[in-house]
């Protein structure tokens, strides 16, 4: 049983994982497949990194500080998403099946994962090519109709840039910690 399970593991599930980790949260990142960022040969535009890095070694990075927090990160196509009737996630891979209490789904554009949820996504604004689709915004915390129910990253309505999608995962691991710990959770180093 996890206290959170977050369905992607790109820049917006990386980065929530950190945050409801580091409160404490027993979290579980489920990602299979190749994250957009990993397209990237050097990403330019994320603060902090003045001669750009390869979104393979941004992403090697940020497992490793995950996995530095305890998160848990499998390689696991997650095939089925449900809330069972006493309120928690249960969320089938093609290996397992798992028990949570919060779900963050950052699957960019997943219709499966979310419709049994009766969510369903559009066509993206933000993104200019007109590719893109999303579950329209309803706030910026990720927050869903369904309790416990988080979308963080590009399957909510978001200009397609890292560092939108990283402050997303971040607001939405924040709010879940925060609820959690029926406080608000800040992270601050020394
Ligand atoms: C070619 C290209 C170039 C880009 N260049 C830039 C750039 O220079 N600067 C910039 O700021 N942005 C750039 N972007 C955009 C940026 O990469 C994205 O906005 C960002 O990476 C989206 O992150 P995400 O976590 O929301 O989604 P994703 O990166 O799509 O991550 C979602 C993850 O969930 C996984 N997943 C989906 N379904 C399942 C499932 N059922 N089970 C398990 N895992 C699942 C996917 O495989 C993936 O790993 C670029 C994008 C592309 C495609």
């Amino acid at each position: 049983m996890y206290d959170v399970i977050i369905i992607g593991g790109g820049v917006a599930g990386l980065s929530a994982s950190l945050f409801t980790a580091k409160a404490g949260l027993k979290t579980l990142v489920l990602d299979k497949g190749q994250s957009q960022i990993k397209r990237v040969s050097s990403v330019q535009n994320i603060p902090g990194f003045p001669e750009g890095i390869s979104g393979v070694d941004w992403i090697a990075n940020t497992i490793k500080q995950a996995e530095k927090f305890n998160v848990k990160i499998n390689e696991e196509t997650v095939v089925e998403a449900i809330k069972d009737e006493n309120g928690l996630f249960e969320i089938k891979t093609e290996q397992e099946n798992y028990l949570a209490k919060y779900l963050i789904i950052a699957s960019n554009a997943n219709e499966a994962l979310i419709s049994g949820f009766g969510l369903s996504l559009s066509p993206n604004s933000l993104i200019p090519n007109g590719k893109g689709k999303a579950v329209p915004m309803q706030n910026w915390n990720g927050e869903t109709e369904v309790e416990n129910l988080y979308l963080a990253g590009l399957i909510t309505e978001l200009p397609s840039q890292v560092s939108v999608v990283l402050g997303h995962g971040a607001a939405v691991g924040i709010t879940v910690a925060s609820k959690e710990k029926e406080q608000p959770f800040m992270w601050h180093d020394l």
